[in-house]
């Protein structure tokens, strides 16, 4: 039988971020049989260790140190291979954080194990492993077994549902690493935000508001409103804390030195080239809705539009509602309603 350890990161404060959730969430589903070993690693680890013994972890494994209070390689790598041996794990369920997805394909391989990323389904059956992913931009699925082990697995954020049970106290079993000597050449400065000030990109929100070319396009009265456009997004955003998506042509716009939004950048473009988001409901504005951006819609529950064009994209079996309507005038009245409720 295989030793299932779900590997976490801590956040600042000490707690499990909601991808690391999703992935306790699914460990709790597998029913192997042996249950699963936490190991968690981090600056502070007490909320997440209750948060961990509250899933029905059999054991909780920690490292606590204030060097892995920042993402760093060289100590993240060294942390979670001890997490690893001390559990005497066979198979890894770990989130695919931008920290994790760095260092964990080098854990693998200094565990002599094999690593798979974007990780989307695990089930098991009879002890045997299998993992779904997506190949080609999202279009196609497959389904992975491997018999070699250690298995790493990183899990993409967004594709479980999250345990959110009550915490419990937990008896966090510390494993002994060396992480200063050679380990800390990389001094982390902090953190910046992206240029150009607003941060719009929320992966944990609930709604994605998408922004298409039509903002900035030419309207009723034959001139382009892009800084009401910008006031009414930028204000929408503020009311619903939405993450911001764009279609290809938007972003673009601005290295053809046309008038677009500041705050948009090429990391807001959703679809075939760009991302592929997995937030439960979507609202494009806007936008056409053209298969090359909707393909970026996979994985959105349920999808809303806002064009004046009734023969669009999202028309066409894209969205499960089409509101051909002005989005200035509708978002401008979703503002005020938003406003009025306080
Ligand atoms: C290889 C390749 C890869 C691509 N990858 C991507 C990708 O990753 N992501 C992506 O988005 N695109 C991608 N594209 C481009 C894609 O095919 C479309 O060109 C693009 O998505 C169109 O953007 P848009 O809908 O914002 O603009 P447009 O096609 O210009 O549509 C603007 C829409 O706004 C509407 N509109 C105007 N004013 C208003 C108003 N006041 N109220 C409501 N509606 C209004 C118009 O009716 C129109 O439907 C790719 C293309 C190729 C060839």
């Amino acid at each position: 039988m295989d030793t299932v350890l779900v590997l976490a990161h801590t956040e600042s404060d000490g707690s499990l971020g909601g991808a690391a959730r999703e992935v306790l969430g699914l460990a709790r589903t597998l029913g192997s049989g042996g249950g699963f070993v936490v190991g968690l690693m981090g600056e502070r680890l007490d909320a997440g260790a209750a948060e961990a013994a509250g899933s029905g972890a059999s054991r909780v494994l920690g490292i606590a140190d204030a060097a892995l209070g920042v993402p760093r390689y060289g100590t993240d790598a060294a942390a979670a291979a001890a997490l690893c041996e001390a559990a005497g794990a066979s198979v890894v369920l770990a989130a695919g954080t931008s920290r994790f997805m760095r260092c964990l394909p080098g854990v693998a391989q200094r565990l002599g194990g094999r690593v798979d990323t974007h990780v989307t389904g695990v089930s098991e059956a009879g002890g045997v492993w299998t993992v779904n992913r997506w190949y080609y931009r999202q279009r196609m699925e497959a389904t992975l077994q491997r018999t070699h082990r250690p298995w790493v697995l990183l899990v993409d954020p967004g594709s479980q549902p999250a345990w959110r049970g009550e915490p419990a106290e937990a008896r966090v079993e510390p494993v002994p690493v060396e992480l200063a000597e050679g380990r800390t050449r990389t001094a982390v400065q902090g953190l910046r935000d992206v240029e150009g000030g607003a941060q719009t990109i929320r992966p944990d929100a609930e709604l994605l508001f998408v922004t298409g070319a039509g903002w900035t396009k030419p309207q009723a009265d034959g001139q382009a409103h892009v800084a009401e456009a910008e006031q009414l997004i930028l204000r929408f955003l503020e009311l619903t804390r939405a993450s911001l998506g764009s279609s290809k042509s938007l972003v673009d716009l601005g290295g053809e030195g046309q008038a677009v939004l500041s705050f948009l950048s090429h990391l807001n473009q959703i679809g075939q080239t760009g991302s592929t988001p997995r937030h439960a409901k979507g609202l494009a504005t806007c936008c056409h809705g053209e298969e090359p951006h909707t393909v970026g819609w996979r994985f959105i529950t349920e999808r809303r539009a806002i064009s004046l064009d009734a023969n669009c994209g999202w028309a066409r079996g894209k969205a499960d509602v089409l509101y051909v309507a002005d989005a200035f005038a509708v978002i401008r009245k979703v503002n005020e309603l938003l406003l009025e409720k306080g």
